[in-house]
């Protein structure tokens, strides 16, 4: 039996937070590379003291779960977050600007909504909000709260705590432009507690890191996977759909950490294929709006078993994004991007 910890370089991804620092992002480089003084420029290479700078997410770094960050100055002043990469794509795809309105609506412990933010907010908060994060489980919420304060956050973002497709009405939410829709998924792309606690001993660094998988993930241990798969697949289905019928809504990503394409592709698929999603003009947005150079896309073979034209299924397969668990430096996930004229 194979070490899991054994052939993987652990990561951990730190991610420089605007809101904090502004016209300091100078300073904050220099703070990290007084930290981090060897670059290196794959994360494959990534050995205490180096850094590595992403290439696909900016201002979003790759150090070792070993050199320990929690203490620094500057995560303790949220100028940096801990956040996974893959669970930084979301919002760096959704790509929100400054006239955006912005529903995260599964949004606790808030990794995705404070990410949003540093887009919206990176040169002033604005008075109004213009962030709406639903949280159903209080307890998660109060998390979330602690998270926005953490990053800076006051007037910008407006916490709801209840089920969203309950609460959040879209007659009240006319200006809604763009969601992020991470909702509760399996979690069978998280890995790695025992393999990166092993690197961080104390108990506030480990704590980080269960913040850090951030994922609320289902236990699937006494049920039948596959009878848990079509609960968890019918409610990820409903929820996207509900949110598509926001009426001023043009973007919405859509993402899990799962590696089951029943929660992934096959969710795509029956939104395309729903009447109502199609009537609304949403479609799938390309390659090229998505992360275009990240190499893992879409399983193709989900979208050909239903789309029987080869240049249709692929380039929904090619909107997709996949990230494989240990393999890709971090989680697993996948994501995609629903968008409308
Ligand atoms: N996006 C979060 C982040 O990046 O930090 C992680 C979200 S986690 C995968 C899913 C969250 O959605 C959980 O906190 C769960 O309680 C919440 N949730 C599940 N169903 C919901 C619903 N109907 N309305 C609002 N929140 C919901």
């Amino acid at each position: 039996i194979k070490d899991d910890s054994a052939d993987i370089t652990p990561v951990r991804w730190i991610r420089i937070n605007p809101v904090r620092t502004r016209d300091k992002m100078k300073e904050v480089l220099a703070e990290l590379e007084k930290k981090f003084p060897t670059r290196v420029s794959s994360w494959s290479e990534i050995i205490p003291g180096t850094i590595y700078h992403d290439e696909y997410v900016p201002n979003l770094f790759g150090v070792h779960p070993g050199d320990k960050i929690t203490s620094h100055e500057l995560y303790r002043t949220g100028k940096i977050i801990i956040q996974d990469r893959a669970s930084c794509f979301p919002a760096h795809i959704l790509n929100p600007n400054q006239s955006d309105v912005i529903i995260d609506a599964c949004a606790a412990p808030g990794n995705k909504t404070t990410h949003v933010a540093a887009h919206i907010f990176q040169d002033q908060e604005p008075e109004e909000v213009r962030i709406h994060a639903f949280e159903k489980d209080p307890e998660r919420a109060k998390t979330l709260r602690t998270m926005i304060k953490a990053a800076g956050c006051t007037k910008g973002i407006d916490v709801h705590v209840g089920d969203f497709t309950k609460i959040a009405k879209p007659s009240a939410f006319p200006n809604v432009t763009g969601f992020i829709m991470d909702p509760s998924c399996s979690g069978s792309g998280i890995f790695g507690r025992k393999v990166m606690d092993e690197h961080n001993k104390s108990k506030e660094e480990t704590n980080v890191v269960a913040s850090e998988q951030e994922e609320e993930h289902e236990d699937i241990k006494d049920e039948d996977l596959k009878n848990r798969l079509a609960k968890l697949s019918s409610f990820q289905f409903e929820i996207v759909r509900y949110a598509l019928s926001f009426p001023s809504a043009k973007k919405l990503v859509y993402s899990t950490c799962s590696v089951h394409a029943e929660e992934n592709e096959r969710i795509v698929i029956d939104l395309l294929l729903d009447a109502k999603v199609k009537e609304s003009g949403w479609r799938v947005r390309k390659r090229a709006g998505v992360l275009p150079a990240w190499p893992r896309r879409g399983l193709l073979n989900e979208f050909e078993e239903v789309f029987h034209d080869k240049e249709v299924a692929q380039d929904l397969a090619e909107g997709c994004i996949r990230v494989l668990p240990k393999e890709d430096g971090g989680i697993g996930f996948f994501a995609v991007c629903f968008e409308r004229d």
